[in-house]
């Protein structure tokens, strides 16, 4: 048996337009941009990582943004909701700032004890905030201020068709536990079950399936210790009749992959080595990283991508 996953490592999803794309999850969102490279398989387009300030695992949210793809349906076997973490006594500064920045948001409501904030990216993609006890620190240099930053994930939510399977699965061999549950979702926690090690399974059966495409997300990772410990666990979901890639070099962390029971595809990431592998940490994000075997054609690269803005502090 391996020692499971230790919760969430990132979130990878389809945007729009890359400017728009930053211009949200940097600007309103005011996650700090940690990573700038490009598509490990479509170098033509950009791959941007959100995160807290250093990247760490569980607040890492993703992009491939392709401006002219198509849009995604939201469905079953998919991650149907990415919820954010804030700290209860932020509410209010959120809400406003949703208002301020022309973000439509439902009326707030009560989960599992919780108030949640449900709205949607410029591409549709459904997002969340949740508040509650969050003891990370955030972003503190964003244009949100440092007391009220977006702590990282707080849960993402599955929609499959197999609830029991997914469940199953995770509960067994990926180091979840059940903790809470109500109508057709089961909370999951993995660690220390705090934010950000979260994860809700909801049951989707009869709901049809979603399909890849903009404003979706593409897959979900889960974070391990080591590339030891993603080793054992390939095994053992090898073992169990899966079909689990080898390990993939993704410069930041190593990557597994293979698609759960309920459709939705699943990445076991190491949390070694992270975003200051290939520059300062101080600088994340500023620019264009590319893995060594892409570093030769830079050129042509950079030619194909448009330059990205970030915004700062002063236009928050
Ligand atoms: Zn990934």
């Amino acid at each position: 048996m391996s020692a499971g996953t230790s919760g969430i490592h990132h979130v990878t999803a389809i945007g729009g337009g890359p400017q728009r794309n930053v211009d949200f999850y940097a600007g309103t969102l005011g996650t700090r941009l940690v990573k700038k490279t490009v598509n490990f398989d479509d170098p033509g387009t950009y791959h941007l990582y959100y995160g807290d300030g250093g990247g760490t695992p569980g607040t890492i949210m993703t992009f491939f943004p392709w401006e002219d793809a198509q849009g995604g349906r939201i469905g079953s076997g998919q991650v149907i909701t990415t919820a954010y973490s804030i700290p209860a006594t932020s509410l209010g500064y959120w809400t406003e700032r949703l208002v301020e920045h022309g973000v439509r948001f439902e009326k707030p409501r009560d989960r599992f004890g919780d108030t949640v904030l449900a709205f949607e990216d410029p591409d549709g993609l459904r997002l969340e905030i949740v508040a509650s006890d969050d003891r990370r620190v955030g972003y503190a240099s964003g244009p949100v201020p440092a007391e009220h930053s977006i702590r990282g994930f707080h849960h993402a939510a599955l929609a499959v068709g197999a609830a029991d399977r997914t469940t199953q699965l995770m509960t067994d061999h990926l180091g979840f536990r059940r903790v809470d549950g109500a109508e057709n979702r089961t909370r999951l926690a993995a660690g220390d079950g705090t934010p950000g090690n979260l994860v809700d399974v909801m049951d989707a059966s009869g709901f049809p399936r979603g399909t890849t495409g903009v404003g979706t997300v593409h897959h979900i990772a889960f974070r391990v210790r080591n590339e030891e410990a993603q080793l054992a666990m390939r095994e053992e979901v090898a073992g169990l009749g899966y079909d689990v890639t080898p390990v993939l070099d993704r410069s930041y962390f190593r990557s597994i992959y293979f698609r759960e029971p309920g459709g939705v595809l699943f990445e076991i990431a190491t949390d070694p080595p992270g975003f200051a592998a290939d520059e300062d940490a101080e600088h994340l994000g500023e620019t264009l990283k590319l893995p060594p075997w892409l570093e030769e054609r830079r050129g042509e690269i950079e030619e194909v991508l448009t330059p990205l803005r970030v915004p700062g502090k002063e236009d928050s």
